[in-house]
């Protein structure tokens, strides 16, 4: 840190991204990456005459991305931004609707980018504890007065909320802003786009990384009212109006086009995530009902810490925390059947070994 930089950035502890190690070749299974690459259309579509187009801006308004994003969800399509990843929308969210006088609120665990966010913008932040069941109780968030920041399905849990639940927050809290992060809900929890219509106060946040097999393009949007998605892009036009760089608005919109094949990856994720989950209970580890792209266990009596770096050096990368609730547990990504396969040998052998 030099001596110039502002003290109010001082104590700011900054999110740590999942290790991306260029040591030596790992099963990798600790950032929520797709284990499928982008669809043929999208590889088509990045072509050469594009690539030679990189001297001249991207569109700014970003319009075709966004009308085809508008189609898919049944919206218009000024009820759609596009952002650099979904981080940035959640940057610009806590950036509009939260100030010294409205705090924000989420679950004490969730994405770990919250916090930071709340810290980078010097936030109330009230953190909401989980149920000993690491379940979310929406009564909790009825009424807070906060900005509401909650991933559905939630992370690291992987449990998600139904749209009833989501519903019931919505209406007791019709003065407040409420974000629903919807990073993994293609993997099996219902999206609260349907509501958008219905709640002006509902954005709904989701990205391309997970279930669009984009994590390298960094690509997110927002979807709800118009005059929430003015307020972003008001933000948007202030920060960076060229979010979205040439390449990533082609590749986003073909994605799109091509949503059937993103939908069957989804359901292949789905079933090997059932299957691991099955299989490594059956070995004694206790799994939550997970419907992302990654599972979320551990196994009583044993250190999680212990067995991930057990696993790191068997080639293996997951993901834990240290948060003192979650400590013994690790994340684990959904990757091939085969990668789980193997992820599931190393960790019989690991427990029978303790
Ligand atoms: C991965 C993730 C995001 C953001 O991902 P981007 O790559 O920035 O789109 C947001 N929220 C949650 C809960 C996530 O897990």
């Amino acid at each position: 840190m030099s001596n110039y930089l502002s003290p109010r950035f001082s104590s700011l502890e900054a999110y740590t991204p999942g290790e991306q190690p260029r040591d030596r070749r790992y099963i990798k299974l600790n950032t929520n990456e797709s284990p499928y690459p982008p669809s043929e259309g999208v590889l088509d579509a990045l072509s050469r005459e594009e690539v030679a187009s990189l001297n001249l801006y991207p569109d700014p308004t970003c319009k075709a991305l966004r009308e085809a994003l508008a189609g898919y969800f049944g919206v218009s399509a000024e009820n759609v931004t596009v952002t650099n990843g979904s981080d940035e929308a959640l940057s610009f969210a806590f950036m509009a609707y939260c100030d010294s006088s409205v705090g924000c609120a989420f679950p004490d665990i969730s994405y770990g980018f919250y916090p930071v966010f709340a810290q980078l913008y010097s936030l109330d932040a009230l953190a909401v504890p989980l149920k000993d069941d690491l379940t979310i109780d929406p009564a909790d968030y009825f009424g807070l007065g906060r900005t509401l920041f909650i991933a559905n399905p939630n992370a690291p849990t992987g449990i998600a909320l139904s749209l009833d639940q989501i519903e019931s927050i919505l209406q007791n809290n019709p003065d407040n802003v409420v974000v629903i992060d919807e990073a993994y809900v293609d993997f099996g929890a219902d999206s609260a786009v349907s509501l958008v219509g219905k709640y002006p106060n509902l954005l709904v946040i989701g990205t391309y990384s997970k279930s669009r097999s984009m994590a390298g393009a960094r690509l997110g949007f927002a979807v709800g009212c118009p005059s929430l998605i003015e307020d972003l892009e008001k933000i948007r036009y202030s920060t960076n109006p060229y979010n979205i760089n040439r390449l990533t608005l082609i590749a986003g919109t073909q994605a799109i086009a091509d949503s059937s094949y993103y939908e069957e990856n989804c359901r292949r994720i789905a079933e090997t995530r059932d299957a691991f989950a099955a299989r490594i209970s059956a070995m004694g580890f206790e799994v939550t009902e997970s419907k992302t792209n990654f599972v979320f266990a551990r196994y009583p009596g044993m250190d999680g810490e212990e067995i991930f770096n057990e696993l790191r050096d068997r080639g293996i990368l997951v993901r834990r925390f240290s948060t003192e609730r979650i400590r013994d547990y690790l994340r684990i990504t959904v990757g091939t059947p085969e990668d789980m396969n193997t992820l599931a040998e190393a960790l019989r052998d690991i427990i029978k070994e303790n």
